[in-house]
């Protein structure tokens, strides 16, 4: 048993509100038999399905194998919000890299949500994208940090952030469960489902051969085998994130699996964000949540660390959705379900190449909405003989996890505890 194969039926979406609100997209065929093509992508998510995307208006011939259906993964499953800059901020960014190489994330973030917005208008893909994405200090003693940023932002980087206090949080998110914080107008959120498959269909149509339910249990240099086939080609890009176990141990030592739970709300009369905005908030297991079109509460919450989702998502979400919105505790759930998405040690995307013509992206630590998409761009880049950003994005760090990949989970669960644990004292 596996991530693959833990808690989902085969071939089959999770019981998500976004696979309900979604038009369902006709299945692709299995692998069957050999295949050749310029590109093989594994992994049908933002990453596998960005790159073939663009690779195939680069006129490359691409074949993209996904082990259930495309947006099956993380990129079909997750909060929607399409943060600016990286997953770490630019303080932190600065003092590990300097301004330089720091202003240069930060402008490569802002180039990954241009892109998301590009390709929604391009492609006229029907996903929802509002603006704005308020971040939310749980605690008073935060706050002066975050509005000191928002001013440094302003200041340093020409970009606004407007800070909040108490009173404004409430009048834009209808709760008053925290002091403040700033909000961030260009950043915004989106139904995920939704933009995966917009990105496929136009992945299609731009000529590139889709196969789903078609599972990579092997990877020879650039050559992708099935059960039942396998993909001969002159590159190859592993796109599995979170779900790469054993394809490749040199990721898999610096990327974590770690899965995070959403729930819905059936409608409500009185939906508390006046706004229309998304909310993420600064505890270490973050509460992350915004409304649907038809004014249900989709509040993200609670993380788990092993094979197995929790059996009762529902129960867990609601007691974190309940501090935020004390009169929603007996709100009914329409649909409670969990993700897997990889985080890294310094919360860094890892892009790697693995060997000759082998690329490889992932662990966006819960900012791939935009990196992810981002990435498969890059790779693109890369695969047309212009690797200079890819390059740059692999010349970070990219520690690996202690314990190597035996001990790393248990480790990290621990770790992971304490800072939890930390959060509720
Ligand atoms: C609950 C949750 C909430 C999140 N919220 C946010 C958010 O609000 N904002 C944000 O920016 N990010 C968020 N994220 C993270 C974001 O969803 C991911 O970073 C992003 O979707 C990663 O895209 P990907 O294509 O790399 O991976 P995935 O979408 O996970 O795609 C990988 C695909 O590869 C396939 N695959 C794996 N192994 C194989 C194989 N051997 N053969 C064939 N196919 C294979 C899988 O089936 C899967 O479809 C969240 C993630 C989760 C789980």
């Amino acid at each position: 048993m596996d991530l693959l194969t833990a808690n989902d039926r085969p071939g089959e979406y999770p019981p998500s509100w976004y696979a309900a609100a979604t038009p369902e997209l006709a299945p692709f065929p299995p692998l069957a038999g050999e295949e050749r093509a310029d590109v093989a992508i594994i992994g049908g998510g933002y990453t596998g399905l960005s790159a073939a995307l663009h690779l195939a208006e680069r006129g490359y011939p691409v074949i993209l194998l996904e082990a259930h259906r495309v947006g099956w993964g993380a990129s079909g499953r997750n909060g929607g919000q399409v943060g600016s800059g990286q997953r770490q901020d630019q303080d932190w960014l600065e003092a590990a890299f300097g301004r330089t190489r720091a202003r240069a994330l930060w402008e490569l973030g802002e180039e990954a949500k241009a892109t998301v917005r590009e390709l929604i208008a391009r492609h006229a893909i029907a996903c929802d994208w509002r603006d704005g994405i308020a971040y939310l200090a749980h605690k008073p003693s935060h706050l002066a940090a975050y509005h000191a940023y928002a001013e440094r932002m302003a200041r340093d980087y020409g970009y606004p952030l407007q800070p909040l206090d108490a009173a404004g949080v409430a009048g834009l998110l209808g709760t008053e469960a925290y002091p403040g914080g700033y909000l961030d107008p260009g950043a915004g959120h989106l139904q995920p489902l939704a933009f995966a498959l917009g990105l496929a269909r136009a992945a299609s149509a731009a000529g590139v051969r889709i196969f789903e339910q078609s599972r990579v249990v092997a990877i020879d240099g650039t050559t992708a085998r099935t059960d039942r086939g396998r993909v001969v080609a002159d590159h190859l890009v592993l796109a599995a994130n979170g779900y790469v176990g054993g394809l490749s141990r040199e990721v898999a030592s610096r990327v974590m699996p770690l899965n995070n739970f959403i729930i819905a709300t059936e409608p409500l009369a009185r939906p508390p964000i006046p706004s229309g905005i998304a909310a993420a908030d600064s505890r270490f297991v973050v509460n992350y949540w915004r409304q649907s079109p038809d004014n249900r509460l989709i509040f993200g919450g609670g993380e788990s660390y092993g094979h197995r989702f929790p059996r009762d998502i529902a129960a867990r979400v609601r007691r974190a959705l309940t501090r935020v919105y004390p009169d929603l505790a007996d709100a009914p759930v329409s649909h409670a379900w969990g993700g897997t998405l990889a985080i890294t040690v310094d919360r860094l995307p890892v892009f790697r190449r693995l060997g000759k013509g082998v690329w490889s992206a992932s662990g966006y630590s819960g900012h791939g909405v935009a990196m992810a998409t981002l990435a498969g761009k890059l790779i693109a880049e890369a695969v047309a003989g212009e690797a200079g950003r890819f390059d740059f994005m692999a010349s970070l760090p990219q520690p690996t996890f202690p314990g190597g990949s035996l001990l790393r989970a248990p480790l990290l669960v621990l770790a992971m505890s304490w800072y939890a644990l930390r959060d509720r004292l």
